[in-house]
């Protein structure tokens, strides 16, 4: 890693304490992706980004900063990127996940709250995440109440901007949403005093569409006979896709696409012919959370498809590109963004009907619904998704896991079992 040293102290980071951080990073990266074999070439650019993860992007954050820009940090794939770049901003992911910051947000919220509330906290409490003290206004939203309860305590720290997202989906609901979305480019056109023109939101529109149909050409990719690549590789590039620069992330993910094309048409795999394939379900896994990727990939099967926040429901469904002025793009936004199925809306049978067809889609032999512990929204969903997995014949394992490592000898057990059964 180069040194960034004293960018972090500049951005009033607790240097000591990241140390610690950025020593175990190496030893992670070369045991959950450098020990894969047969890795695309194309997999570099993405290993570089991890391992620079605190200082390429946030340096250029700061370049940015100088001339007077703003960084908008993000916490939910509900929050249109769109509006953010039309108005010149920067939006940038603040998900957090890692156990490093658990406990500093153990200090502000009961122990009972789902790891990545308390991760979120403790990395801007603690002082040791560059985006965390890079952005200059944080978007939440109200979805989760463990979120929106901890942007409360977030806010006596650093201006927040709460998007209401409805909890329905009904026409007001999503009216309301399309007003929401209102109110985000109002406040971005304040903050960052650049005027957002139906041009610059069309260009951009267009811009984070073209992300989404790359994701989407890898993802489609997984969909072979003979996997081009590993979940855990993919897993890397959906965490990534939340704070890189779109367009470079967008060519470079092509770049890695035309690779794997090549291998998929030269018959190339990553994996054994016959490896059980498999679909994650669940909660987000944000970076650096690659534990149950890297559990179920070294018990012997393939993770061909993830329906999550760092999975489909970041790319699947465009926005229509065909808004003549600025109402009717906003409009265009709410609805795309409305069709994303996370479990805190009621009902949510969409996402029941997204599982099967993804199951379909990528022929996969059964499904890991994986939640964060303490996700109340998840887990309860979980219940109905498991019968209707059973009803189309699609066997699931449910697993409740946090950050540490402390369960994972236990879940490696439970998988392989699980995969034998697969036969
Ligand atoms: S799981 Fe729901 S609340 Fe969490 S990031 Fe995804 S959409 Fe947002
Ligand atoms: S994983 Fe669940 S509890 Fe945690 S932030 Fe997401 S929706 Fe909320």
């Amino acid at each position: 890693m180069a040194d960034y040293r004293k960018m972090w102290e500049d951005l009033g980071m607790d240097v000591e304490n990241h140390d610690l951080l950025c020593s175990v990073l190496p030893g992670a990266i070369g045991d959950v992706f450098l020990s894969q074999e047969n890795r695309p070439e194309a997999m570099d650019y993405f290993d570089m980004v991890l391992a620079d993860v605190h200082g390429l992007r946030p340096a250029e954050l700061v370049e940015f900063k100088k001339n007077g820009g703003k960084v908008f940090g993000t916490f939910c794939t509900y929050v249109p990127d769109e509006i953010i770049f039309a108005g010149n901003g920067i939006a940038t992911g603040l998900c957090a996940g890692s156990q490093f910051w658990v406990p500093g947000g153990e200090r502000y919220l009961p122990a009972n709250t789902c790891p990545l509330i308390k991760a979120m906290l403790g990395a801007r409490f603690d002082r040791t995440c560059p985006f965390y003290r890079l952005a200059d206004i944080y978007i939440g939203e109200n979805t989760c109440d463990g979120k929106k309860k901890a942007y409360e305590i977030l806010g006596t720290d650093v201006q927040m901007h709460i998007m209401d997202l409805p909890q329905m989906k009904r026409p007001k609901d999503i009216e309301k949403w399309a007003d929401e979305c209102h109110d985000l480019l109002e406040m971005v056109e304040k903050e960052t005093g650049n005027k957002i023109t139906p041009e610059k939101l069309a260009e951009n529109i267009k811009k984070i569409n073209a992300k989404r149909a790359a994701l989407k050409r890898l993802y489609d990719l997984r969909k072979n006979k003979n996997v081009p690549i590993s979940g855990t590789d993919t897993l890397l590039i959906s965490q990534i896709a939340y704070y890189d620069d779109p367009e470079r992330f967008t060519t470079m993910v092509n770049k890695l696409c035309d690779e794997l094309e090549k291998r998929v048409a030269d018959g190339v795999s990553v994996f054994p012919a016959g490896t059980k394939r498999i679909m994650i379900s669940g909660t987000p896994m944000a970076i650096p959370n690659w534990k149950m990727h890297n559990l179920i990939e070294t018990s012997g099967a393939a993770v061909v498809c993830e329906e999550t926040c760092t999975g489909t429901r970041y790319f699947e469904n465009f926005v229509d590109e065909s808004g003549e002025n600025l109402d009717e793009m906003v409009s265009n936004i709410a609805d795309r963004y409305m069709k994303i199925n996370c479990a805190c809306f009621t009902p949510n049978s969409g996402r029941f009907d997204d599982i099967i067809r993804l199951a379909k889609e990528y022929d996969v032999d059964a499904v890991i619904d994986v939640n964060l512990k303490f996700c109340q929204t998840y887990d309860i969903e979980g219940y109905l998704l498991e019968d209707k997995l059973k009803e189309a014949g699609i066997p699931v394992l449910g697993i409740e896991t946090d950050y540490t490592d402390s369960d994972a000898q236990q879940l490696k057990t439970r998988i392989e079992a699980f995969i034998e059964v697969l036969g």
